[in-house]
């Protein structure tokens, strides 16, 4: 193990930069059987040694593979990984550096010259949804209704490109349509409330911009029944069934869902993210040691030669909200607090994040603990809170939600405001899973569909709730467990967080998992997730 680790930085030392894949290819080598200095010659034009270019200067060693000097299993695996797959593997590999991520001191020394390839990139971002600039509204009636109606024409136009739906009626032409007993229909609507009967059947009222109408799932269909506990208030389906005695009987519905893209886009770049989010700054919890570790490891500051390739490819920081812990958030928070005044926290939070080298590019969205109205959407924090980081010239603000794309890869990054609302009224989800709300929010197309309950919505001319662009990744925070899945070809990743367990969450047994950085290579698709917080730490 050593004499391959050996062999890595044999390379860098010899200033090539090594991809986290070319790394593994190399630690599939013996030190022994290659010739550095001819593998550093054949390589020494290039300034990222992507898998491509390692195995085309491998191919010059070719008589030695030939000659059996490596091991019949190795030359072999060598062989399967000649053809450079364009689509990288449905699950990306999660990585877990552990050791080598907790540094001390001693460590910190850098044996070998810190060449970040995100230097030599520029930034290319491009923000596709933004709803800061939205005008505020008063909250009447009249605002409601126009924001129910954008939901539901935003909603319908993703339904209608469904082809199960494209057929669907509007409810007040039902009556007009002089329907055969048990004729097949299809309505689109919004579902204004449901209750359970005290047959174990349901009833729903579903209503479109033209009528309402009572839909029943009688209790003999339990598979509907069970599918129907996602059917939340406030959401839009495309329903299935058939008008029977002047009632709806339901066969089946629809999400808007998103369709499946499994063959992920790449990018030529070799660049990656990283991406965190609830740092609560100023917070007593917030785990300010830990936090310097990431910012060390974005310069490069690590012994680990591979961790050293991955610290080199960071491009983007996106920091997903609740940069600060806030003030006046819950009652009696002032105990909680190590800084008691929101812009030192915002200071504080500039002196941290100005020791992120000037090439990452960072983008900070707003949480429910910012500067910022509660409601979504939540404009970006402003100027006023946060003058210095503003000044940044490798800062953005941006609300939440906001889409960007990067380097045309699109990113929805949303705190995750309305997750508990989700986790508490879908049967099956929790909050110690935030899987299952982001999931769910895909498939509704909507990021908070129900009204009214913990999460406060801004009734807008536009519902910019609605997941319009379906993105490749849905990057989202807020439950402080990290979490990542795959839903449809989209990586989903809650990115966790930098505050140690406070007392609200052990009452709610909710149990984080501080200090785990993921980190998306854009170019591989594959996912890392680093580790810069030991929780046996404070269990001692
Ligand atoms: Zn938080
Ligand atoms: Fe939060």
């Amino acid at each position: 193990m050593a004499e391959k680790r050996d062999l890595v930085r044999e390379l860098l030392d010899r200033h090539c930069l090594i991809t986290p894949e070319s790394y593994e290819i190399l630690e599939d080598l013996d030190a022994d059987v290659v010739d550095i200095d001819k593998l550093a010659e054949a390589l020494k034009d290039e300034i990222v040694v992507s898998p491509e270019k390692l195995r085309e200067a491998l191919a010059s060693f070719e008589e030695l593979l030939s000659e059996g000097n490596l091991e019949v299993e190795e030359s072999r695996e060598l062989e399967e990984r000649k053809p450079a797959p364009k689509i990288s593997s449905p699950e990306p590999e999660l990585v877990t550096p552990k050791e080598e991520v907790k540094l001390t001191p001693s460590v910190k020394k850098q044996k070998t010259e810190f060449k970040p390839i995100g230097k030599q990139i520029k930034t290319k971002m491009k923000v596709i949804h933004e709803s800061s600039g939205q005008t505020t509204v008063d909250g009447s009636i009249g605002d409601f209704k126009q924001y129910f109606n954008s939901r539901y024409n935003q909603l319908f136009a993703i339904l209608r490109g469904r082809g199960d739906v494209s057929g669907s009626i509007g409810i007040k032409d039902l009556e007009k349509a002089k329907l055969e007993t048990n004729e097949k229909i299809t309505i689109t609507g919004i579902v204004t409330s449901k209750r359970t009967l005290k047959s174990g059947g349901i009833l729903l009222e579903i209503e479109d911009p033209t009528g309402r109408l009572t839909a029943a799932i009688p209790a003999k269909m339990q598979e509907l029944l069970v599918k129907a506990g996602a059917l939340l208030e406030d959401q839009i389906a495309g329903f299935f069934g058939r008008l029977y005695e002047g009632r709806f009987i339901l066969d089946d519905f629809v999400f808007p869902d998103i369709p499946i893209v499994m063959n992920k886009k790449t990018i030529d770049e070799p660049i990656s993210v990283c991406m965190t989010s609830d740092l609560h700054i100023g917070s007593k919890e917030f785990l300010e040691d830990s936090f310097n570790d990431l910012l060390d490891f974005l310069n490069g500051r690590v012994d680990d030669p591979y961790q050293q390739t991955l610290a080199s490819q960071v491009k983007y920081l996106i920091i997903n909200g609740d940069l600060v812990e806030g003030i006046g958030i819950y009652p009696k928070q002032e105990d909680d607090l190590l800084i008691t005044d929101i812009y030192d926290q915002y200071t504080k939070a500039d002196q941290l994040l100005s020791k992120v080298p000037e090439w990452i590019h960072i983008i900070i969205t707003s949480g429910n603990h910012d500067a910022c109205r509660l409601a979504l959407p939540q404009p970006a924090i402003s100027k006023e809170y946060a003058p210095a980081l503003w000044k940044r010239s490798n800062v953005t603000f941006l609300s939440n939600p906001t889409t960007v794309d990067l380097h045309k890869k699109t990113f929805l990054i949303y705190h995750g405001n309305s997750f508990e609302d989700v986790a508490s009224l879908t049967p099956g989800l929790s909050m110690n899973d935030p899987n299952g709300p982001m999931l769910h929010t895909l498939r509704y197309r909507h990021l908070a569909p129900t009204f009214g309950r913990r999460t406060s919505i801004v009734p807008s001319i536009k519902d910019e709730l609605v997941i319009e662009k379906v993105p490749n990744v849905y990057h989202t925070g807020h439950i402080h467990i990290n979490s990542h899945t795959q839903y449809r070809g989209v990586d989903c990743i809650n990115s966790g967080t930098f505050q140690a367990q406070t007392e609200y969450m052990s009452s709610k047994n909710i149990v984080p998992t501080p200090g785990r950085v993921p980190i998306l290579n854009l170019h591989t698709n594959k996912l890392h997730e680093l580790v810069f917080f030991d929780d046996s730490e404070i269990k001692k």
